[in-house]
């Protein structure tokens, strides 16, 4: 049992708008004409296709396998037609393009013949195989693969069950608890015998009392007071991963370090449930429950096939007039979508319709004053006006070493700038210009050791003709010297055997 909570150092108390979509049930939402399933939908690795364009599929199909030891598999999220194996915008502030295939409904919604397995009697083995054939990723926005998460299944004494739901506006996870909390308190057994813990502790933010209630009544209906189910103060980012951990068990793990390091590990609510449902259930991943909310006719959540274009779930939800921006995932963490034809991924928790009457436009920059407020509010302990200046002075290398790596871009500290300056702004400019700067410096580097390579490979080549020359020369030279020494001797022979004309020469001499 959970006996105290701790803080976190920071944290900020935004105004929270989850009732906006917190009210309605889960609704299904309608297929696309054609659904745009990315082949890379995580962090990490991707996918290798194994269809091809005219293939027939079925609901749940696996159409990309997982691509290396990082990678996680894709599925067919309805039943239809491959029409093409294409690039299409990602879902990403980049607003680059992916490969993706593209799928047409046919309509009829027929599920692939689906196969439990019982966690009772599989192997580990056999069970994290599964988790990956199924395409299971973090679904509280990291996308990390899970069973590369799940690691050796040794030394973890605790899993977390991250149901913090901190950032407002998103209330995905929220009604997931709701309704479907059975389901996640499965998964969370089933990733506690994976990861080898003892107990399973559920952090849930003290603003979702319905879901508080629901895990609870599932936990005690299951005949089993296994599962500690704790509300945490409201306060963002208390769903962060360290700061949840920071909370719940009072350890504070350093930016170096991962959770793991300290005997901990930590799992969405969504992750959890996805996890049961590819076990008990046979079923692979291939939708998620999205918040689609702000400026639209109906918000709330959906249950929405992964491919599904945001527009068309834009349009199914009734974008009001005024929308000036559409923005994937929270306010604080999430970002302004290049372009709306981008795919709902496997980690889009929440859309929302963005109007300046919502999200009214910042004040203009003001000087940093350096009253230390964004410090104070820095959940990672940084000092961000240092980051600002130096990151605005392009001093990347002194930025690196005040920690900007660390930085998880929360937002807090712009928040609560007096001088309304873009804070994480900079400070993603100044993580992406070092990354080119390295990645530059690699392409330099490995430039350089191809041109030395080349150099030296010349160079053994002329040696090696060089001394190929010299030996043909020496054969030659040979050759004539031995030819020469043959046919002199040979000479010499023909001479011997002439009779010597001087001494025995008998012809008549001239009378005359
Ligand atoms: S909160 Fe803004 S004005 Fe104050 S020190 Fe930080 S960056 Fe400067
Ligand atoms: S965005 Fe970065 S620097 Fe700002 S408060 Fe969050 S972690 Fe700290």
């Amino acid at each position: 049992m959970i006996s105290r909570l701790f803080r976190f150092r920071g944290g900020i108390k935004p105004a929270s708008h989850k009732a906006e979509s917190s009210a309605a049930p889960i609704r299904p939402a309608p297929l696309p004409r054609r659904l745009v399933v990315p082949l890379i939908q995580g962090s990490r690795g991707s996918a290798r296709t194994i269809v091809t364009a005219g293939d027939k599929v079925l609901k749940g199909q696996c159409i990309g396998e997982a691509e290396g030891a990082g990678g996680t598999a894709i599925h067919a999220p309805a039943s239809g037609t491959v029409l093409e194996i294409g690039r299409y915008p990602m879902a990403h502030p980049s607003g680059l393009e992916s490969l993706a295939i593209v799928i047409e409904p046919d309509g009829e919604d027929r599920w692939i013949a689906t196969e439990p397995l019982d966690p009772a009697s599989a192997s580990r083995e056999d069970l994290i195989l599964r988790i990956q054939a199924s395409g299971i990723v973090g679904m509280g926005g990291a996308t990390f693969p899970s069973h590369v998460k799940l690691g050796k299944g040794d030394g973890i004494s605790t899993l977390l069950i991250n149901g913090a739901e901190c950032e407002p506006w998103i209330t995905c996870d929220d009604r997931l608890m709701r309704e479907r909390a059975v389901d996640v308190v499965t998964g969370a057994r089933i990733l506690r015998q994976l990861s080898g813990a003892r107990r399973i502790v559920v952090g849930i933010e003290d603003n979702k009392p319905e879901a508080i209630a629901a895990m609870t009544a599932a936990v005690r209906e299951s005949g089993a007071g296994d599962i500690d189910i704790v509300p945490v103060p409201t306060r963002y980012p208390a769903g962060g991963e360290k700061q949840l951990i920071r909370v719940l068990t009072g350890i504070e793990v350093p930016a170096s370090k991962i959770a793991s390091d300290f005997g901990v590990q930590c799992f969405n609510v969504g992750t959890a449930h996805a996890v049961c449902r590819a076990l008990v259930h046979g079923e692979a991943m291939i939708s998620r429950i999205v918040t689609v909310t702000g400026n639209v006719e109906r918000p709330g959540n959906y249950e929405v096939a992964l491919g599904t274009p945001v527009s068309h779930l834009l349009e199914f939800c009734g974008v009001k007039a005024g929308t000036s921006r559409i923005l994937m995932g929270g306010p604080m963490m999430g970002f302004t979508l290049p372009s709306t034809e981008a795919p709902v991924t496997k980690g889009s928790n929440c859309i929302i319709a963005a109007s300046p009457a919502l999200f009214p436009p910042a004040p203009p920059e003001q000087p940093c004053i350096r009253c230390g407020s964004c410090a104070s509010a820095c959940p990672v302990g940084l000092h961000p006006f240092e980051l600002y200046w130096l990151s605005r002075a392009k001093r990347f290398d002194d930025a690196s070493k005040y920690r900007l790596f660390d930085c998880i871009e929360c937002g807090c500290c712009a928040y609560v700038c007096p001088g309304h300056i873009p804070l994480v702004d900079y400070f993603r400019f100044a993580k992406s210009e070092i990354r080119a700067l390295g990645e530059e410096q690699k392409a330099a580097s490995q430039a350089r050791t191809r041109f030395e390579s080349r150099v030296a490979r010349l160079a053994r080549e002329k040696a090696e003709k060089a001394a190929r020359l010299a030996a043909k020369v020496a054969e030659t030279r040979a050759g004539l010297a031995a030819g020469d020494a043959a046919l002199i001797a040979a000479a010499a022979e023909r001479a011997k055997a002439q009779p010597a004309v001087a001494d025995n020469d008998t012809s008549p001499t001239d009378p005359t």
